[in-house]
């Protein structure tokens, strides 16, 4: 079966967990993860391609080498913007990120 996909799309979901746990002032609600991921997709050209399975891996993996820089700064522009102006529900529950006790004295 062939598709037409935005592949940006399946490299910005790969990546988000990974910036989002660096970003100890963004809430770690869903409607929150999902605003990041949008807002991302804006800062970023989509590229469409054609798809047949098992072509795609091979295709993922050349746009993730060519694009990888561009997409990590865009989610992480996302999630400043959305930590800075949550706009999850009122009573839906601000997600306190895990505090690291690391760099704790
Ligand atoms: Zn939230």
């Amino acid at each position: 079966m062939m598709q037409v996909k935005n592949f940006m799309e399946d490299l910005v979901w790969e990546k988000v967990d990974e910036v989002i746990d660096c970003q100890k002032n963004l809430c770690r609600c869903e409607h929150c993860r999902y605003d990041v991921v949008a807002l991302a997709l804006n800062f970023l050209p989509p590229r469409y391609v054609v798809s047949h399975q098992g072509e795609m891996f091979t295709k993922v993996k050349e746009l993730e080498q060519q694009f990888n820089i561009d997409i990590l700064s865009a989610i992480t522009n996302a999630a400043i913007i959305v930590s800075g102006k949550p706009r999850h529900e009122q009573g839906e529950k601000r997600i306190e990120p895990h505090q690291s006790t690391e760099d704790a004295y």
